[in-house]
């Protein structure tokens, strides 16, 4: 509400300069009056009738009073340079107020992606272990039937020996056989002796793998749910910045061109992407530096537009920056 109300003013207020200028400042300083506090209520009223105290007599100004003259206003579209400034003020102050919202956004939907991907290779990192397990589980599994299959090989040639020796025609015959038995049944026990010791590998590699398996499992349903919510989550904050950016479109229609180009520009050099902040405990709220008090008074006076010296971003008073609600904008 606040938004629409100021913006209207603003591009009323173009018109009007043309018309201040021409010479009409008694005029001008009744219609102000009324002008502001339509705007931004009863304490902005009483905050400009002191501070500029010479243009506006502090007459109270009543309910009864204030219709007629924003009636008025319309006809004679008459405005001071401080109500003009003033809203100028408040249309980039409101355009800021969003364009922060944004920006905040674009973190955020920035930061969820990473926390995805940091479990994705967690679980990616899980599968690739247990498929080494796998591979090797495997391997093992090979040589224990190579191991078995050359036992019974040996069993086999054992056998034969044995039938040979019945028919040996002297002893030297006989031992040399006998060393051949003797041979093949050391190396069955060799190979009885790494079957062991493999399969006691396997049984090691496969309690790994089940073990793996449980939490590869379990991270890969953690993994699913929280890509949904990041996806709905992502999927909302694209809607909330649409909205957003449509608003920063339209209130950047209420602030002429070479003021918007200012602010364009002040805010991409800005890190913090702040191009018009409020006066904070007598620091700039962009660069925190002392703002002297006479500067300060020149804010207040809405005389022009005042950058800070150190940072160049533009300044508003705690009036601009208190009437510019910002739960209302977003
Ligand atoms: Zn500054």
């Amino acid at each position: 509400m606040a938004k629409t109300k100021s913006s209207k003013k603003t591009t009323t207020a173009k018109k009007t300069t043309t018309a201040k200028k021409a010479g009409t400042t008694k005029k001008a300083g009744t219609t102000k009056k009324a002008g502001t506090t339509k705007k931004a209520g009863t304490t902005k009223k009483a905050g400009t009738t002191k501070k500029a105290g010479t243009k506006v007599k502090a007459k109270p100004v009543s309910e009864k009073t204030i219709k007629p003259a924003v009636a008025a206003k319309d006809e004679s579209a008459q405005d001071s340079v401080e109500s003009i400034i003033q809203r100028k003020l408040l249309a980039l102050y409101t355009l800021q107020q969003i364009d922060t919202q944004i920006d905040k956004i674009r973190i955020i939907r920035g930061e969820l992606p990473l926390e995805v991907q940091d479990l994705e290779d967690e679980t990616e990192g899980l599968e690739t272990r247990i498929n080494k397990y796998k591979q090797e589980t495997d391997d093992l599994n090979q040589q224990i039937s190579n191991l078995k299959n050359s036992i019974v090989d040996s069993q086999e040639l054992i056998k034969k020996y044995e039938a040979q020796q019945m028919n040996v025609r002297n002893n030297r015959e006989y031992d040399s056989l006998s060393k051949e038995i003797e041979y093949q049944t050391l190396e069955i026990q060799l190979n009885e002796k790494k079957i062991k010791e493999f399969e006691a590998a396997v049984q090691q590699h496969e309690s790994i793998v089940a073990d793996s398996q449980g939490k590869y499992e379990e991270l890969k349903s953690d993994l699913e749910v929280k890509k949904k919510e990041l996806d709905n989550i992502i999927a909302d904050t694209k809607k909330e910045e649409e909205l957003l950016l449509k608003k920063s479109e339209e209130q950047q229609r209420f602030i002429e061109e070479r003021l918007l180009n200012a602010y364009k520009r002040i805010r991409s050099n800005a890190k913090n992407g702040l191009a018009v902040v409020s006066v904070e405990r007598d620091a700039c709220g962009g660069c925190f530096n002392k703002i002297p008090p006479q500067r300060q008074l020149d804010i207040q006076m809405y005389k022009k537009i005042i950058v800070c010296e150190y940072c160049g971003r533009i300044l508003v008073d705690d009036e601009v920056a208190s009437t510019v609600d910002v739960e209302e904008i977003v």
